[in-house]
């Protein structure tokens, strides 16, 4: 789960992280309003689950009252297009005022979990800032990390470890940076984020360190946990398909392509997908239905895809181990009578009771529908179709 950065601001400065206190704001007038009462140079930010606002104009320095309004103005009027949204950019529906700040410095702070030691790992680097995706690929050694133990949390050595590698001389700097770093630790593991970072985390003109920007993820596994973090969730910012899907069990993740996929098993939806790609198609999702998959979940999975008018044709590749290829089938002609099949719909299906749900699909006739042989026939099908 994301929250937005002014969410994550605030966890950060609870857990004792210097960040400057802001205002959230949902309209031009009340952007003026709130300078109005700061009355000084504020920054105005767009409150999206993306980064990149930096470089596409959606965070703006401004000086007085007419500034605010334009750059509200636009915020809200236009979709913003980062390299982390996809060409067709999404809507703004609220913004943070914070007063601005004199950079000296921009410092890059993270911590998510290293999956190859299975542990978490605080990451820092000098060269922070809207440049750190090109810092890593290009200069590794720029970022340099501390791995901690779950429980221990980060240790004093390793905070004087980090703070040196920043750089930082002088005792207010360095207060502060471990201030910095055991709030991040301890948010971080406290709500079992899967990844937190302050980009950038910056040295003022003043020689003060200040978190200027938040950005927190949660492990969903471990939301239940986190009543007050669930809370948070903003449903407008996700894919409306995707919070369908979860409220039915199904695990979806909306992708590009023009091709559904109906798959039980994440294993077999990733080759499934490789198998869509490799005949020249494009899938339009990732949807695994699990083993554990009732009917109204599986007629919801079709009612999803078939809504979707991006959807030009659909592969269902059932494997019934756990699952059982006649509930699928069952659930396929209730699609079909109750939302109708406008696209192709190509059938493999393998497994338990798969001659029962042959009968099924061949005593239905749906219109639309085709069997295939195997995986690749099924692909091949499709993508032809397509
Ligand atoms: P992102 O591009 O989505 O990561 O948004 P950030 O919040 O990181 O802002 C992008 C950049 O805007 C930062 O790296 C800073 O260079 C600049 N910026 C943000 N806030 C301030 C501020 O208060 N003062 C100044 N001078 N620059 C700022
Ligand atoms: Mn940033």
């Amino acid at each position: 789960m994301k929250i937005h950065e002014y969410q994550a601001r605030q966890l950060l400065a609870d857990a004792g992280v210097p960040v400057p206190p802001g205002d959230v704001i949902e309209s031009a007038a009340e952007a003026v309003a709130a300078f109005e009462r700061i009355r000084r140079r504020v920054v105005l930010k767009a409150q999206v689950f993306a980064g990149g606002r930096g470089k596409a104009g959606f965070v703006r320095l401004c000086d007085n009252a007419d500034q605010v309004r334009q750059a509200a103005e636009f915020m809200l009027a236009n979709r913003m297009v980062s390299p982390q949204t996809g060409p067709a950019g999404i809507a703004v529906k609220r913004l943070l005022m914070a007063e601005a700040v004199d950079i000296a410095h921009e410092y890059y702070v993270g911590m998510t979990i290293d999956r190859a030691r299975g542990c978490p790992v605080v990451m820092v680097s000098r060269e922070g800032g809207v440049e750190i995706e090109q810092v890593a690929a290009r200069d590794p050694q720029a970022i340099i990390k501390e791995w901690l133990h779950p429980l221990a949390s980060l240790q004093p050595y390793q905070i004087r470890k980090l703070t040196d590698a920043l750089g930082f001389k002088q005792p207010d700097p360095v207060k502060a940076a471990v201030k910095v770093f055991q709030g991040l630790a301890s948010t971080f593991l406290e709500y079992d984020a899967s990844l937190a970072e302050i980009n950038p985390l910056v040295l003022t003109t003043e020689g003060r360190l200040l978190a200027i920007d938040a950005k927190i993820n949660f492990d969903d596994n471990a939301l239940f946990r986190h009543p007050e973090i669930q809370a948070m969730a903003d449903p407008t910012e996700e894919n409306p398909n995707e919070i369908r899907a979860h409220q039915a069990g199904l695990t979806y993740i909306a992708l590009d392509g023009n091709i559904g996929c109906v798959v039980n098993g994440a294993g077999l939806a990733m080759a499934t997908m490789d198998l869509i790609k490799l005949h020249g198609g494009s899938p339009a999702n990732f949807l695994d239905v699990g083993g554990s998959v009732t009917r109204e979940g599986a007629i919801e999975a079709f009612r999803i895809l078939l809504g979707e008018p991006k959807v030009k044709g659909v592969l269902v590749n059932i494997f019934g181990g756990i699952a059982k290829c006649d509930l699928i089938a069952e659930a396929l002609v209730a699609a079909a009578r109750e939302v109708g099949f406008k696209v192709p719909v190509v059938v493999r299906l393998e497994g338990t009771n798969v001659e029962r749900a042959r009968r099924i699909i061949a005593e239905a006739a749906i219109p639309g529908l085709v069997t295939a042989e195997g995986l690749t026939d099924a692909a091949k099908k499709v993508c032809a179709a397509v």
